[in-house]
């Protein structure tokens, strides 16, 4: 019966005795080992796969002891040599007084299903598009072993603009670019390189044993063939690459250096597309560092770390001041004071800006007012709060100006805002709409930086400023350079015929004060009257003798 039922079954089924002779080899198995039950019947079982030795004696001594098998994943032998996934199952057989006197394993064949999960994960490393692998594979790729003994390098590529190819020619032609670009890739390297498609237009080339001093000039190489002209259905699409290089550290991740690659780029991008950069220490350092602070900054303004630090700016009639500009400082856990130049570009970039412009604004609208509650002498001065370009752009701005305003109940117009002459260029439209509903309010505004930013005076007669704040750079070649002290003039001349009223930054010297005296300007501001400091270490309304000399010198 035993004989029948195992002989019949379409399962690969095999007694075998204690001794290991096989007793039953049915067809189902002869079909998936390849040998005959001729051939095997009477002889050890590990016959058919010598490898397997060890494992079929643990086998059978297992299920001799009742320990059965139940699908247990095997990899066998045919007998011509290929690989046979199989699920063994076994359980012993008994004679009359309870004996195991032999032990049946059936063998059930997962190749199929095992080359099914191959394929899934074969695509799942793969690129459709142009059979590259993707991100998942090239990582695969770093930490194998051929490459983990060699210096490697990797190299992200971006077509730059790439959409506009999309956009012209359509997706079947971008994809057919794409496909090319692969193959250019794919016939530039070494066959031991690999290429990757990461994403889009993105791509990535890793190449081990590339010694550092020829690397550069191998990605120029690289880089420059794929820059000449596809042809694409009849047509001659151009395009132009961007590449970022980073070479592994000992011991560095995959992902983490092709995040280094990527920062590469993103450089390259910053300072010319069409070139590529290799991401030296230093340069990670600082985009590190970047990540670091721009993330520190998000909070800041709620944690309480920023600070105003207050310069005054003083009537160059009679010395004393007649307001103060609010100058923000971060003060940074682990770094101490930083300047508004480390953290004012971040916050720009990473959005954090209209928090901190926020938080100046009704910080010196507060200190303004506390003065002047101290000091009904102080009811005059002025307070200036620099915005940025974000800021302008922001539509939530007038609200809070108006709100600080409201909060702190001063007149508006002793609010003075300034923005850089970039402003006007940058964003003519939404700075002309901002700066006209800010007038509306009644604050004060300036155009500061004066001189930097190659506006035209006629283009300044659009916006409705009512203060020029002249550069630091001019006034610093007051008296010493020729052609600043006549920009200096000339400025001064023409934004009075304009109505403005002109305050010079950055008056260092008595020299400096006397020459801009005497050419008429209104206000002046720098080191010479006062440093920027703390509302705590500032008596607002002391005078500056620096000014009150003047009238003397000026007749002698
Ligand atoms: P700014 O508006 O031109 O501010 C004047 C800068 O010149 C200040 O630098 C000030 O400390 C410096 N300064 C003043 N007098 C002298 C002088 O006699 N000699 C020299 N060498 N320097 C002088 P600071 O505080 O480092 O600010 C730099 C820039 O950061 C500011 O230039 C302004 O554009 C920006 N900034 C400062 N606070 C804020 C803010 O709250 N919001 C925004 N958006 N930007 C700000
Ligand atoms: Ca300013
Ligand atoms: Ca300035």
């Amino acid at each position: 019966m035993l004989r029948a039922a195992v002989v019949g079954s379409p399962t690969a089924l095999i007694v075998v005795a204690p001794d290991r002779k096989v007793l039953l080899w049915n067809p189902a198995a002869e079909h998936l080992f390849g040998w005959t039950a001729a051939e095997v019947v009477g002889l050890e079982m590990p016959i058919v796969d010598s490898s397997a030795r060890r494992e079929s004696d643990q086998l059978l001594a297992d299920s001799t002891h009742g320990r059965d098998l139940q699908g247990v994943e095997v990899r066998r032998r045919h007998r011509d040599g290929h690989p046979v996934e199989v699920a063994l199952s076994t359980a012993p057989l008994h004679n009359g007084d309870g004996q195991v006197v032999a032990v049946l394993a059936a063998y059930q064949d997962i190749s199929a299903r095992k080359s099914a999960e191959a394929e899934l994960i074969r695509q799942a490393r793969m690129d459709d598009l142009t059979g590259l692998v993707n991100r998942q594979g090239l990582l695969e790729e770093i930490n194998h072993p051929a490459s983990s003994r060699r210096q490697v390098a990797v190299i992200a590529i971006d077509l730059d603009h790439f959409k506009q190819v999309n956009d012209a020619f359509g997706y079947l032609v971008g994809d057919e670019v794409l496909g090319a670009v692969a193959q250019r890739l794919l016939n530039s390297v070494r066959p031991e390189d690999v290429v990757a498609r990461l994403e889009g237009a993105a791509f990535a080339v890793l190449m081990s044993g590339v010694r550092s001093r020829s690397l550069e000039q191998v990605v120029s190489r690289l880089l420059q063939g794929l820059t000449k002209s596809y042809q694409v259905e009849g047509r001659e699409i151009d395009i132009q690459v961007t590449g970022g290089v980073a070479v592994q550290y000992r011991k560095e991740l995959p992902a983490e250096v092709v995040r280094r690659a990527g920062v590469a780029l993103h450089y390259a991008k910053q300072v010319s597309r069409g070139s590529f950069q290799v991401l030296d220490e230093a340069l990670d350092r600082a985009f590190q560092d970047r990540i670091e602070l721009s993330t520190g900054l998000r909070g800041a303004a709620q944690r309480g770390e920023l600070r105003l630090y207050y310069q005054p700016i003083v009537s160059a009639s009679t010395g004393d001041p007649v307001g103060y500009e609010a100058l923000v400082r971060w003060e940074h856990p682990e770094r101490g004071l930083l300047g508004p130049d480390k953290f004012i570009p971040l916050a720009e970039e990473s959005g954090s800006i209209s928090g901190i412009g926020r938080w100046v604004l009704k910080q010196a609208c507060t200190t303004l007012r506390d003065w002047s509650a101290a000091d009904p002498a102080a009811a005059d001065l002025t307070m200036a709060v620099n915005l940025s370009v974000a800021q302008l752009q922001d539509r939530g701005l007038v609200q809070d100006v108006r709100a600080a305003l409201a909060e702190t109940g001063l007149a508006p117009s002793r609010l003075h805002l300034e923005v850089t002459e970039s402003v006007l260029i940058t964003d003519p439209g939404s700075a002309a709409r901002a700066l006209g509903d800010l007038r509306d309010l009644g604050v004060t505004l300036a155009i500061d930086d004066f001189g930097t930013g190659n506006s035209s005076l006629t283009a300044l007669q659009r916006f409705p400023f009512q203060v020029l704040k002249i550069d630091r750079s001019f006034v610093s070649g007051i008296g010493t350079r020729a052609e600043d002290t006549t920009i200096v003039a000339a400025t001064l001349a023409l934004a009075h015929g304009l109505g403005l009223k002109v305050v010079a930054e950055g008056v260092e010297t008595q020299a400096q004060a006397d020459l801009l005296i005497r050419d008429g300007c209104e206000e002046l501001q720098g080191f010479l009257f006062g440093r920027p400091a703390p509302a705590t270490s500032i008596s607002p309304l002391f005078t500056a003798h620096h000014v009150q000399a003047q009238p003397a010198r000026l007749s002698a």
